[in-house]
């Protein structure tokens, strides 16, 4: 992978480029990518943004998220634009597989691939030009970054600036995680004086649910979670029946992995979801707890240092056995 530096002179060349990102978006997926779209349609490249799979509700008022592919539901038009593209810009996720039934056709493809991202161990042998900084705050931060190394930080309008400040908010957990650097106050506050509209992005995120998902936290926190208070850890185990009964939709168990912290000496939090395709798991840790390493030894994951996910093919229950047994194997780093 050569540095990114490296295209900075070839933006200028009118181009058709895809934006991609990890399946199942978060704010900094889509803030990041939406962002980064409408800085090079700017500059007269023509672009088209694709997401792996659907997104939550509370990331479509993103200016510019209606144009956006859906690759599961649209796998033609996805493909199309893939095979057109001369240049794929892949943000916020470090390895093909994160981008699911895409991940076949975007390593199959010839054309330059380009990786923005900030998650430990990136597979870069699959990109051709690239930035990699894990102590980044989020993919949103580094786009920030290269817009403005790359000599356009002209083209940040309200919309990008949106879109930017949107990821920004998801991955720091509104400026509490460590990763909150003075860079990223200075950024927003650029941001601010291009217009940037802070409180109605908070809004738009956080209180945009229906009544159901409420109901659903309240019920999962009261009967899914269990406290490990000899290894400072918990976890919440979610089958399917409940996502049924709650009409639990793409986006609604966002942020319920970060409860059991909230309880004193908690300092690793697993949440398990029995999706129908796999298990998937959600790590969330403080201080010195590695969750990136615990998630590739025994959920075939990664992420970060304090935030983390993985997967499983086992059934709820022996996922779960798996869990405990390997909080058990990690007591010491959890004390
Ligand atoms: P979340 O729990 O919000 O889904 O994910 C937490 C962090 O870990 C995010 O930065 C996400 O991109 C990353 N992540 C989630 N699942 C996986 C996975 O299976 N593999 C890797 N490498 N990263 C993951
Ligand atoms: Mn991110």
């Amino acid at each position: 992978m050569k540095p990114i530096q490296e295209i900075y002179p070839l933006l200028h060349t009118p181009r058709k480029i895809v934006v991609t990102m990890h399946q199942k978006p978060d704010p900094d997926a889509m803030g990041s990518s939406l962002a980064l779209a409408g800085v090079l349609a700017q500059m007269g490249h023509e672009v088209t943004v694709i997401s792996p799979t659907n997104w939550p509700d509370f990331l479509k008022w993103m200016p510019g998220s209606k144009k956006v592919i859906d690759f599961e539901a649209a796998r033609e038009k996805g493909n199309a634009a893939l095979e057109a593209a001369e240049w794929v810009f892949c943000l916020d996720f470090n390895a093909l597989y994160r981008t699911k039934h895409m991940a076949a056709k975007l390593s199959a493809l010839n054309c330059i691939k380009i990786l923005i991202d900030h998650h430990e161990q990136p597979e870069t042998a699959a990109f051709d030009y690239g930035v990699s900084l894990t102590a980044k705050s989020s993919t949103s931060e580094m786009v920030y970054d290269f817009i403005k190394a790359s000599g356009n930080d002209g083209l940040i309008s309200e919309d990008v600036a949106a879109c930017l400040y949107a990821g920004i908010i998801g991955d720091t957990g509104s400026f509490r995680f460590p990763a909150t650097s003075s860079n990223v106050h200075e950024m927003v506050a650029d941001l601010k004086r291009k217009g940037l509209e802070h409180s109605i992005i908070h809004e738009n995120l956080y209180d945009n649910f229906l009544e159901d998902r409420l109901r659903f936290i309240g019920h999962v926190l009261l009967h899914r979670m269990e406290i490990f208070y000899e290894y400072n850890a918990a976890l919440i185990a979610i089958p399917k029946s409940d996502l049924i009964k709650f009409n639990v939709r793409t986006g609604d168990t966002e942020g319920l992995v970060n409860y059991p912290l909230t309880i004193q000496g908690i300092r690793l939090a697993g949440l398990v979801i029995d999706r129908d395709e796999e298990r998937k798991w959600s790590f969330r840790s403080k201080g010195d707890v590695d969750v990136n390493t615990f998630a590739r030894k025994y959920f075939n994951g990664g992420g970060h240092f304090n935030a983390s996910g993985g997967r499983s093919a086992d059934s709820l229950p022996t996922t779960v056995q798996l869990f405990k047994k390997a909080i058990k194997e990690n007591a010491s780093q959890l004390q």
